[in-house]
């Protein structure tokens, strides 16, 4: 469960650099290894500042999850974390012990991770996840998340509606090929089956039977899509790896 959580720094005496831009800094690296959502801040008291963070789990903020950059950043503070509270809007995260498959899907209004368990459905914090690439943080899933919200964001305003709907819904769009290559890196380094979600066209109560057609076959390869044996997504192409929600009706 997602935690509401206090995060102290008490920077050392001899310490004079921008204390509260480094701590900023320190913050937007936490986000970047998954153990914080973005969105803090920071008080500022005589010795200490203080941020208030949500956090993926009770023990998220440990720093056996820290990168790199987080231990050389952090050297000139004493650092005390206290978990509050759960988070009352967070829904749960995965708690499996092992994953038989993962689907990668980012949801438009959602900023924690888009990598989700396909056991059990729910979202795996990015601390839990191996860097991908030669990075040693989530740069490339996160800005991949934050692209695909803008361009969603602007379909949903029905701005630019034919560029827009396109990248979202077709398999050989810039943006779902950059999906399906962040999926492929995501799959050598977790070992198992990842799937990318592809969303259908959403057209609401407009032509209605023609826009909310269920897909019976991969709009990718044409096979027959196969019902996913888990949570989260309802078909999948295995040999495309591609994941969708409501493909059929059964
Ligand atoms: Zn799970
Ligand atoms: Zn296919």
């Amino acid at each position: 469960m997602y935690k509401v959580a206090k995060i102290i720094f008490k920077p050392c005496k001899a310490y004079v650099e921008d204390i509260a831009d480094t701590i900023d800094g320190i913050l937007a690296m936490l986000y970047k290894t998954g153990q914080i959502s973005e969105g803090w801040s920071v008080e500022k008291h005589d010795q200490t500042y203080v941020a208030n963070v949500v956090t993926t789990d009770d023990d998220s903020l440990n720093p056996k999850y820290y990168n790199q950059y987080i231990f050389k950043e952090t050297e000139n503070f004493d650092m005390e974390t206290q978990i509050i509270c759960d988070d009352s809007t967070a829904s749960d995260s995965c708690h499996c012990l092992k994953h038989s498959s993962y689907i990668l899907a980012v949801e438009p209004y959602i900023s924690s991770s888009p990598v989700i368990c396909g056991d059990c459905g729910k979202e795996i914090p990015l601390y839990k996840i191996p860097y991908l690439y030669e990075e040693k943080e989530h740069y490339t899933i996160l800005n991949f998340q934050k692209t695909y919200q803008a361009v969603s964001h602007l379909w949903f305003d029905s701005l630019s509606d034919r560029f827009t709907k396109r990248q979202i819904t077709d398999f050989d769009s810039q943006l779902n090929k950059r999906g399906a290559d962040i999926r492929n890196e995501l799959e050598l380094k977790v070992d198992k089956p990842v799937y990318y979600l592809l969303r259908n066209p959403i057209g609401g109560w407009f032509e209605f039977e023609k826009n909310n057609e269920s897909l019976k076959a991969c709009p990718k390869c044409g096979k027959e899509l196969a019902k996913f044996d888990g949570r989260y997504a309802d078909k999948v192409c295995c040999d495309c790896r591609l994941a969708f929600i409501n493909g059929e009706q059964e």
